[in-house]
């Protein structure tokens, strides 16, 4: 995982997903499609979930699509932004 100014980074599922944190403006949406991908720190702000990788590729995709201010990215392993 990397951090650089509230982005955190990881290889999930062949998938790299990367979370804005300061995008983040806690509603919820990613955690009601993938709960065990993602979940609010004691600030309401999102971070990774206790077992991201569980959820599979597309389950993953949609959660981050759901995201209305577009916090989360996720790209593909030739590097294609598949969300937002
Ligand atoms: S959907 Fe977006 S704004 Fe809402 S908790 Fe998830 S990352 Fe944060």
């Amino acid at each position: 995982m990397t951090d650089a100014g509230g982005v955190v980074e990881r290889r999930i599922a062949g998938l790299t997903v990367r979370i804005d944190r300061l995008l983040c403006v806690g509603f919820g949406d990613c955690i009601d499609e993938a709960p065990e991908s993602f979940a609010l720190d004691e600030d309401g702000v999102v971070v990774f979930g206790a077992d991201p990788e569980s959820v599979g590729q597309e389950r993953l995709v949609r959660a981050c699509a759901a995201c209305p201010v577009d916090a989360l990215t996720v790209l593909d392993g030739d590097g294609r932004q598949l969300a937002p």
